[in-house]
């Protein structure tokens, strides 16, 4: 077998070799959609926990001023407590017990506000507290789905680097300059470097190849390469002619 049809023959492997590690990668970074669904609702749980937090923190800040307006009050009235002991006239009198009726008031409106406030944190706190005890069981229940997919990602993994050692040592055996241009193509023609030639014409471009072209490929003396998308051009029969021992590594 001549240079170039051996190494044809190797390049035609390498372009299935390279075909599963990418059909490898492909389903790796593809989670099945009951993982999928349960990727989703793992983090439509945590937006509306964070959600919750959110709000938490919101409620504690205005806790915080409305029990700093309540303290106010509370020092207020007794100020003015104190000064209803001192009054020396009926106008007086009538003036400390309206800003005591007033302060009375605010007081009792900012401690009605705080108490909301305290219900509300306590309530949203204990929801806070029950979805995350929610979660370990919750993941449990999902565990082996996740599992199964984890397992089935590893094993991809294996096969991804079986498979790149195995082009290693198939491209070992392959022209130093067949195997740089097959490279090259691999990475310009988005993973497919080879095409066969399928009833005269390009099997990926459709392109017709002119009967001239057809003989040199034919001959398997030259890589020839398709006009017009430059892969490397191919005859099934190339593969079953030489489909013997030659071929085994
Ligand atoms: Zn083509």
């Amino acid at each position: 077998m001549n240079n170039v049809r051996h190494d044809l023959v190797l390049l035609v492997r390498l372009q299935g070799l390279y075909d599963r590690i990418a059909a490898a990668i492909r389903e790796r970074q593809t989670p099945p959609p009951e993982v999928r669904e349960l990727q989703e609702a793992n983090l439509a749980r945590q937006a509306e926990l964070e959600g919750i937090e959110t709000q938490v923190r919101g409620l504690e800040r205005e806790l915080g001023e409305v029990r700093k307006k309540e303290e106010e009050w509370k020092l207020e009235l007794e100020h003015f407590q104190r000064q209803k002991g001192t009054v020396t006239n009926e106008r007086e009198f009538t003036a400390v017990i309206s800003e005591i009726d007033y302060a009375t008031k605010a007081l009792a409106e900012a401690a009605a506000r705080r108490r909301e406030l305290e219900d509300s944190v306590v309530a949203l706190t204990a929801d806070i507290e029950e979805r995350r005890n929610a979660r370990p069981e919750e993941e449990s229940a999902h565990r082996d789905v996740v599992d199964a997919w984890e397992a089935r990602k590893a094993e991809l993994m294996a096969t991804v680097h079986q498979l790149v050692a195995e082009t290693k040592s198939v491209e070992s055996e392959v022209a130093p300059k067949n195997r740089a241009r097959f490279l090259r193509l691999l990475e310009a023609k988005k993973g497919t470097a080879v095409a066969a030639v399928v009833d005269g014409s390009c099997s990926l471009c459709h392109f017709s190849l002119r009967p001239h072209l057809q003989q040199r490929v034919r001959r398997c003396e030259e890589i020839i390469v398709c006009e017009t998308c430059h892969r490397i051009l191919f005859l099934e029969e190339l593969l079953d002619a030489t489909a013997g021992p030659a071929e085994e590594a």
